[in-house]
């Protein structure tokens, strides 16, 4: 019998414009940020999103840097952040001097907690950044609302929600400034990538600035404020274009692999299987997570150990940023407890869902699934 493959858990799959673009870029020589792709990119993006302007960033997390510089956040200031998202979110905020305030989940759609965001505002309060996690987003409108009453921008987070609608309206069109990743595990790769989207014309030329280290209008080499060099290459558009063109197709296919999932793992005891809508949105999944029940006495770093030996990749969930180290050591979130996020950590994983899985695939998955639970 030959021997199973290691499956991957995103493998992505390349079958639109990506070489063509990647040839046209070779052949006329513009490599760079300044070939015509970036901009072809940014135009698309803006439009999708309904948004007056986009900028292409190198990766998700410099597009938070440059969204939190732009907005001119700094010490003395407050952003509401949720626990349960990646490092990126909250080191952008620490790194200019600003303070981040946590807030926890909906234990079910893994949303971020409305009321606590409103306990959280205080007079130093800011922004709120919304991370949309997983595959639903966060209430829009609720948070809205709350940044209507308290003054306050939102910094929307929409680096896994590329083609995701909250009342049919477009993620990424929600923040005064709001941010993709084009990571080669997001919807829409470029390899690495990312883009910072807004309708505020200043906003706009603060964050192009900061992204091409803040070189001076008047005269070039002659700088007033430090920057990034963020700039993304006409070969990371190039893909970035190509892959955007088949986004919507894209959605299907990981809707129709999580179906999949969702008919071979409900019977499963001790499973929490991710919740497929809610009254706002369908879930697109980002990654299709699975969470053990209280039933299970392993948590999930041994699951995934059982399931790498069996050849299935599997991935942890997010860490809380109340539970790093790098904050603690600085003194922050040191009384936090945010118990739905930490049970989160500790319970739940994803299963490959990558473009490039196939039916016997998920099968297996789901029956190596069913056998490391009951081991
Ligand atoms: C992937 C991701 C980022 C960071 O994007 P990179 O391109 O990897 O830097 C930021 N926020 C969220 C929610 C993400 O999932």
């Amino acid at each position: 019998m030959m021997e199973a493959s290691f499956i991957p858990v995103c493998e992505p799959k390349f079958e639109g414009n990506e070489k063509k673009y990647l040839a046209e870029c070779i052949d006329s020589g513009w490599v760079s940020s300044e070939g015509p792709f970036v901009g072809k990119l940014e135009a698309q993006f803006a439009e999708d999103c309904n948004r007056s302007y986009c900028c292409a960033v190198s990766s998700g997390t410099a597009a938070l840097d440059v969204a939190i510089a732009a907005l001119g956040l700094g010490p003395g200031d407050e952003v509401i952040l949720p626990t349960f998202t990646i490092i990126s979110c909250a080191q952008a905020i620490v790194r200019v001097g600003a303070t981040p305030v946590l807030v926890d989940m909906n234990a079910d759609t893994l949303t971020m907690n409305v009321d606590q965001i409103e306990q959280s505002i205080t007079a130093k309060t800011r922004a709120i950044m919304v991370v949309h996690v997983f595959g639903l987003p966060a209430d829009m409108h609720p948070i809205k609302e709350l940044a209507q009453k308290y003054n306050l921008k939102i910094i929307e987070d929409a680096a896994e929600m590329h083609g995701q609608t909250y009342e049919g309206k477009p993620c990424g069109g929600f923040g005064d400034i709001s941010i993709f990743s084009l990571y080669a595990n997001k919807f829409v790769t470029s390899g690495e990538g990312g883009l910072v989207l807004t309708d505020d014309e200043h906003l706009y030329h603060r964050v192009r600035s900061l992204r091409n280290l803040c070189f001076s209008q008047k005269k070039r080499f002659v700088h007033e404020e430090l920057g990034w060099n963020y700039r993304m290459t006409n070969l990371q558009a190039a893909v970035g274009l190509a892959q955007l063109e088949v986004l919507q197709s894209t959605v299907e296919k990981k809707r129709h692999i999580a179906a999949q999932y969702d008919d071979l793992l409900t019977d499963v005891d001790g499973l929490i299987l991710p919740v497929k809508r809610c009254s706002y949105a369908e879930s697109i999944y980002w990654v299709y997570g699975l969470v053990l029940d209280e039933a299970i006495d392993f948590d999930a770093d041994e699951m995934i150990r059982r399931l790498t030996h069996r050849k299935i990749g599997a991935r942890p969930y997010f860490w809380p940023m109340h539970e790093q180290p790098v904050f603690r050591n600085m003194g922050l979130f040191l009384d936090s407890t945010h118990p739905v996020s930490e049970r989160l950590a500790r319970r739940g994983f994803y299963i490959p869902n990558g473009l490039a899985i196939t039916g016997e695939q998920i099968e297996r998955v789901a029956e190596t699934v069913r056998e490391c639970i009951k081991l």
